[in-house]
């Protein structure tokens, strides 16, 4: 049974409870990271924790008391639950002050509610869908407008992937005003003449931690990047895609809509990508 981590105490899963009136259950007033293990070690950690801080600033949300022990309490997860590879998911809402109601609790009184708990995914780097390559469904991006906060209001994505499913797809890019948004749980790029292209960041899009590195890597190793919308008909044309998370690290696109890009097999650059991905973020792993 795994041990998991709630408001200072490490649990039995089966023991850890929260309050009916959090405000997470309530009202999905809460925020999450996932950050990977590979190896025992964590993944991009620094970034996860700056982009948790900056989630919990524009809800205008409280840090949990633990916040400066976050990376001691990662690492504790994955020591007692023997995780080689995987992942830790991180959850802080605003807790509860025993009701509901519109109106923000005092943040006085009410202190935020922290969880984290481990999932083990033996092989997570040699994932088989790697080599085979992802097929996207293309569907409305019907979401809130601060796609930028890692909400839990995760409803919509998990219907997109619910669609994808249905259409025999492996997962959804998001369209609105005929461009593409992200993936389900994910950044989406295409690749066209040696040149990679991948949405701006703004209020539109997670700001992926992935993301960032990955083109940051991509930059030091001289290939073009391009942050600006494409539209679903350039995708389909394009001559390969990809996507990349904290848990899929780079992965690539081979149909949209039925369309195969290019040859219909994981293209060049992003097989290369998540090789220097995996590489590069290993040396920095803690
Ligand atoms: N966009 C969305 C909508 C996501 O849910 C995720 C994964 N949480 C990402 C992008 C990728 O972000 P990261 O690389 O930080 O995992």
């Amino acid at each position: 049974m795994r041990t998991v981590y709630v408001n200072g105490d490490y649990l039995p899963e089966t023991e850890a409870k929260i309050s009916i009136f959090d405000r997470a259950f309530l009202m999905a007033d809460g925020v999450y990271e996932v950050t990977s293990v590979l190896g025992g070690k964590l993944i991009d950690f620094a970034g996860h924790l700056t982009r948790l801080e900056r989630s919990l600033d524009e809800l205008d949300m409280k840090k949990p008391a633990a916040f400066d022990n976050l990376l001691d309490i990662h690492r504790e997860l994955v020591r007692v639950n023997e995780i080689e590879d995987g992942l830790v998911y991180l959850q802080v809402t605003r807790g509860s002050d025993g009701d509901r109601d519109f109106v923000f609790p005092d943040r006085e009184t009410t202190e935020p509610t922290l969880v984290l708990f481990t999932q083990s995914k033996p092989g997570l780097a040699q994932s088989p869908q790697a080599e085979k390559g992802l097929k996207i469904l293309s569907i409305d991006d019907l979401r809130w407008g601060r796609r930028d906060i890692k909400t839990v209001q995760l409803l919509y994505p998990s219907m997109g992937k619910m669609m994808a499913k249905k259409a025999g797809c492996d997962d959804a890019w998001m369209i609105e005003d005929g461009h593409v948004t992200e993936g389900t749980s994910n950044n989406a790029y295409i690749v066209k003449g040696n040149k990679i292209i991948t949405r701006q960041l703004s209020n539109d899009i997670l700001h992926g931690i992935t993301r960032a590195a990955v083109l940051r890597f991509a930059r030091e190793a001289q290939m073009d990047v391009e942050e600006r919308p494409f539209t679903i008909d350039e995708a389909k044309a394009a001559d390969e895609g990809f996507v990349t998370s904290a848990s899929a690290f780079v992965m690539p696109v081979v149909e949209i809509d039925g369309q195969a890009l290019g040859d219909g097999t994981p293209g060049p650059v992003a097989r290369r990508l998540r090789e220097i991905y995996l590489d590069e973020s290993l040396k920095t792993a803690v």
